[in-house]
């Protein structure tokens, strides 16, 4: 290949950016692309020049990826305008306004940003545009020529599909959040009421990230907390984080004090204590019980 024109007659945004990106990229290889623009009533003509006609596998490559990068930004940008309003009120039609607000703003910079935080839902759509920019080099493989419009007219149908599903996983993460944020709230409230039954809690964390909580004496109170837990308990799974909220919610200590923090196999846990206790929870990294801690996984002091 040694010609392309793109052809598009809305603005993109980033576009622009992303053909200079480009041509810095062939420079940086001693490539030399040359780029016009002409411009017909509202129509922009965009011609990409190569002057080697033997572009190698690899360039040609880049160049299609980055056409795709274009036409990924293209399709974003339309279906923010055009349709990702009705799909959110349409199918979360149980949803406020409110929420609903805030899920299209999520949305919106889930489906922009290249930069999300990592975690386990930003795999999943770092795996999902992917999957769609996947699809469209698929659509622009020896294509001389590409009208973004009528690319996202024709692909639009197709590809909603693989947008609205980062949508849906979008609601999916808030939902959770909402949920756990009204559990955090009804547990602050507990204690806020409640006198506390006892001054110091220490909860220690093991280096296998098992847990012992200890009064201030260093006498074991984790076996009240199981006991309380067992019975008061209705029915169902139990887990060690479950009988320490629990037991912790039940004695509403004046003060927590957590050991060996590092240790911690599950930040969870820690972040709820924290939510909840918020500055009655201290960490401490220095106390005799922490060199046992240490002396114990082998590490001198
Ligand atoms: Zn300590």
């Amino acid at each position: 290949m040694q010609y392309f024109k793109l052809v598009y007659e809305n603005d993109f945004d980033g576009l622009i950016e992303e053909i200079e990106e480009m041509k810095e990229y062939f420079r940086n290889k001693e490539i030399n692309i040359g780029i016009s623009e002409i411009m017909e009533g509202k129509t922009h003509f965009i011609n990409i020049v190569f002057s080697d006609n033997n572009l190698n596998e690899k360039a040609l490559n880049i160049f299609n990826l980055h056409i795709s990068n274009i036409l990924y930004k293209a399709l974003i940008q339309e279906f923010n305008e055009k349709y990702i309003t009705e799909f959110i009120t349409e199918t979360y039609f149980f949803l406020s306004l409110d929420e609903l607000k805030e899920i299209k703003n999520i949305s919106i910079n889930v489906l922009k940003d290249d930069n999300l935080a990592i975690n386990d839902n930003s795999i999943f759509y770092i795996n999902n545009k992917n999957e769609i920019i996947k699809k469209i080099l698929e659509c622009i493989v020896n294509k001389e020529e590409i009208n973004i419009d009528g690319f996202l007219t024709f692909r639009m149908k197709v590809l909603r599909d693989e947008l609205e599903k980062v949508i849906d996983k979008v609601v999916e993460e808030y939902l959770i959040e909402k949920e756990y944020n009204e559990f955090i709230k009804l547990l602050k409230y507990f204690v806020e009421i409640q006198d506390s039954r006892i001054d110091i809690i220490n909860i220690l964390i093991e280096e296998d990230g098992s847990y012992h909580v200890l009064d201030k004496e260093g006498n074991d109170t984790m076996e009240d907390f199981v006991k309380d837990f067992m019975d008061n308990r209705i029915s169902g799974s139990v887990n060690m984080e479950d009988i320490l909220i629990s037991g912790l919610i039940t004695y509403c200590p004046e003060q927590i004090i957590i050991h060996g923090n590092k240790n911690c196999k599950n930040n969870e846990i820690i972040n709820t204590i924290k939510n909840v206790f918020i500055n009655r929870v201290h960490f401490c990294d220095e106390c005799k019980m922490c060199s046992n801690l240490k002396d114990k996984s082998g590490v001198k002091r």
